[in-house]
C-alpha cells in the first residue's frame, strides 16, 4: 500500500506539498510551496511538517510558482538533503524565484521586528534566509521532459509538458514494491489550449491513481481575442489623453504573456509609439529566462523567432532595473505603458505607480490577474472610489480595465478535455482549489466519465491499493480562532491599553505619560481604525 498526505493545495489552491510513502519505506514528495492569502493561510507556512525532512529522498517539483516552490529553502533549513527533480527551466526560473522570495522573507521579519521592539516584544526570524535559498538552488537536479528516470530502486518518473508556464511539468509516476505495483499521475497546474509561449498540455493515457487542479474547475474563460481587443482599447484611451497605463502583473509567465502581446501590437501597427517600461527586477531576471529557453516555444512563438523577432521585445521597451530609473518614470510627462509588480498591488513599484496615477482621470489601470479578496488590486477591481497606498487615500479616478482573458490556467472545458484522454480509468482527487471550485470539478469528471472522485482535505492521509482506496482523516486539531473571535480579543486588548493611556495622561501629563510622539501614534491608529470599519 501506498500512502499520500495531502499536506498543501488540498481544500485551497496554494501551499501545494504531498508525500508519498512507499511500501518499502521511501519517501518523496510532490512541490514544496508557500501558503499564500491572509493571515490564517499564511500561518500554515511556519508550522511543522508533519514528516522529518531528512528522510525524504526526492521532492519533483512540477513548475516554478511560488505556491509550489516557495518552502523549498525551509525545507532545506530544517534538513532535507535530497534531489529536486524538475524541468531545466523550471530549476533556472527558481534560481531568481527563492532568491526574491528569501529577500522578502528577510524583510518581512526585519519589520515586523522592529515593530515588536517598539511593542517591547522579541525579535523574528525569517521563514527562511538569502543562504538557505542558496544552499537549496544546490540541490536541484534537472532532467528533460518525456523521458522515464528511475529515481531509486522500484520508482520511475516522467515530466510531461503542463502547458502552464515555461518548463511547467505534469508528473506521471510509477511505483513498483513489495508486490504493490501502481502509476499515479499529478496534473500540476495545467495550462489552457492555445496559451501563449507554451505548447499546450501534454496528453496523459493510464493513470490507477490522478491527482487534478482545480484552480478554475467551476469558470469558463472569456476569449482570448476580445482580450487583446480591450486591451488595445484600454492603451488607445489614456494615449489620446496623453496619460499613463498601468499593468500590475506577476514576474513570471503574465508579465512575459503582455510583452508578447505588446509586440505583436507593434508588429501590427495597432498601437502607437509610446515608451513601455519593463518596471521589475525580477519580472526582468525571469524575461531574461524565458528568451533563452526558445526550444520550450510553441509554434507561433517559434515562428516569429524564424522572421527574425525576439517575441519580448520592442524598439520602445525600456527595462527599468534600478530604483532611481524607476522613480524617473513618474517624473516624465506623457503617456507611457508601465508594467510593474506585484501582481495583486499588495507591495513593489507597482505601489509608486499607482500612488502617483490613480488619481488621474485619462489614466487607465489594466489589471490583466487574479485578485485576491483583501488585496488592494482586489478593491480596484470592485469599484472602490479611493484605496490606501503608503499611509494616503488615493482618489480612483483611473479608468478601470478588468480583462479576464489571460488566464495561465485551465477552465473547466479545458480540465475535462484532458481528463478525456484518459484511457484507464483512473480514481480522481481533485486538489488545488477552493472548496466550490473542486466540487463543481468533481461533480462534472463523475457524472461525464463515471470516475470515482474525492476532494481531499487538508492533512488527510490517502491509502492507494491497486483495487481499492481508503481515507484516514487526520488526528482532529484545534480549530484556529475565526476572524470574529480574532476581532474580539483585538477588541479587548485595544480597550485595556486606552484604559491606561487614559490613566497616565490624567495623572502624569506630558512630561512622562504621553509624549508628541505618541499623539502622533494616536491619530495613526486613529485612522488605520477607520480602514477596519466598513464603509468607513
Ligand atoms: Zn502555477
Amino acid at each position: 500500500m501506498i500512502r499520500i498526505t495531502c499536506l498543501g493545495a488540498a481544500g485551497s489552491v496554494t501551499g501545494s506539498n504531498f508525500l508519498i510513502e512507499s511500501p518499502g519505506g521511501k519517501k518523496m514528495l510532490v512541490d514544496c510551496g508557500l501558503f499564500q492569502g491572509g493571515r490564517q493561510m499564511e500561518s500554515r507556512n511556519w508550522e511543522d511538517w508533519g514528516f522529518d525532512p531528512q528522510e525524504i529522498q526526492t521532492l519533483f517539483l512540477t513548475h516554478a510558482h511560488i505556491d509550489h516552490s516557495g518552502r523549498i529553502p525551509k525545507l532545506v533549513k530544517d534538513g532535507f538533503k535530497g534531489q529536486i527533480m524538475t524541468s531545466p527551466p523550471t530549476a533556472e526560473l527558481c534560481q531568481v524565484m527563492l532568491l526574491d522570495a528569501a529577500h522578502i522573507q528577510e524583510m518581512d521579519a526585519e519589520w515586523q521586528s522592529r515593530k515588536n521592539k517598539r511593542q517591547g516584544k522579541g525579535g523574528l526570524d525569517p521563514l527562511y534566509t538569502t543562504g538557505d535559498a542558496e544552499a537549496s538552488l544546490t540541490l536541484f537536479s534537472p532532467v528533460e521532459r518525456d523521458r522515464v528516470v528511475d529515481v531509486e530502486p522500484g520508482v520511475k518518473a516522467r515530466l510531461r509538458n503542463a502547458g502552464h508556464i515555461l518548463g511547467s511539468s505534469i508528473l506521471e509516476l510509477w511505483i513498483e514494491e513489495k508486490g504493490a505495483r501502481l502509476k499515479i499521475v499529478f496534473s500540476g497546474d495545467l495550462g489552457k489550449q492555445n496559451q501563449l509561449i507554451v505548447r499546450d498540455p501534454h496528453e496523459v493515457f493510464d493513470a490507477d491513481y490522478l491527482f487534478i487542479e482545480s484552480t478554475y474547475g467551476n469558470r469558463k474563460h472569456r476569449s482570448f481575442e476580445d482580450s487583446k481587443d480591450e486591451l488595445v482599447e484600454a492603451i488607445r484611451y489614456s494615449v489620446a489623453q496623453n496619460e499613463k497605463i498601468i499593468i500590475p502583473a506577476f514576474a513570471v509567465e503574465r508579465t512575459q504573456e503582455i510583452l508578447y502581446i505588446l509586440g505583436e501590437f507593434h508588429r501590427k501597427g495597432l498601437i502607437p509609439d509610446i515608451p513601455i517600461y519593463l518596471d521589475s527586477p525580477l519580472a526582468i531576471k525571469a524575461t531574461e529566462i524565458f528568451r533563452k529557453n526558445k526550444k520550450y516555444y510553441d509554434e507561433e512563438a517559434q515562428a516569429i523567432v524564424e522572421k527574425g523577432y525576439d517575441p519580448f521585445d520592442m524598439p520602445n521597451l525600456k527595462f527599468t532595473e534600478s530604483t532611481r530609473e524607476s522613480i524617473a518614470i513618474n517624473e516624465k510627462t506623457g503617456s507611457a505603458i508601465i508594467i510593474a509588480g506585484s501582481g495583486m498591488c499588495t507591495a513593489g513599484r507597482i505601489k509608486h505607480h499607482l500612488k502617483h496615477n490613480l488619481w488621474r482621470e485619462g489614466a487607465s489601470v489594466v489589471i490583466v490577474g487574479f485578485q485576491a479578496e483583501g488585496t488592494t488590486g482586489r478593491k480596484i477591481v470592485e469599484g472602490a472610489k479611493r484605496v490606501r497606498i503608503f499611509r494616503e487615500n488615493v482618489a480612483v479616478r483611473a479608468k478601470v480595465f478588468t480583462i479576464g482573458g489571460f488566464s495561465a490556467h485551465a477552465d473547466q472545458d479545458d480540465l475535462l478535455d484532458w481528463i478525456s484522454n484518459f484511457e484507464s480509468n483512473p480514481r480522481v482527487f481533485v486538489v488545488h482549489g477552493e472548496r466550490t471550485a473542486s466540487e463543481a470539478l468533481a461533480d462534472k469528471i463523475r457524472t461525464r466519465f463515471n470516475l470515482e472522485t474525492h476532494i481531499p482535505t487538508w492533512k488527510q492521509q490517502l491509502i492507494l491499493r491497486p483495487t481499492e482506496t481508503a481515507y484516514e482523516e487526520p488526528p482532529v486539531e484545534e480549530a484556529a480562532p475565526d476572524a470574529q473571535t480574532m476581532i474580539m480579543n483585538n477588541i479587548v486588548d485595544l480597550e485595556n491599553a486606552l484604559k491606561e493611556l487614559r490613566k497616565r495622561a490624567k495623572t502624569k501629563g506630558m512630561e512622562e505619560g504621553v509624549t508628541e510622539e505618541a499623539l502622533d501614534r494616536l491619530k495613526y491608529i486613529q485612522e488605520e481604525l477607520q480602514e477596519v470599519l466598513p464603509n468607513g
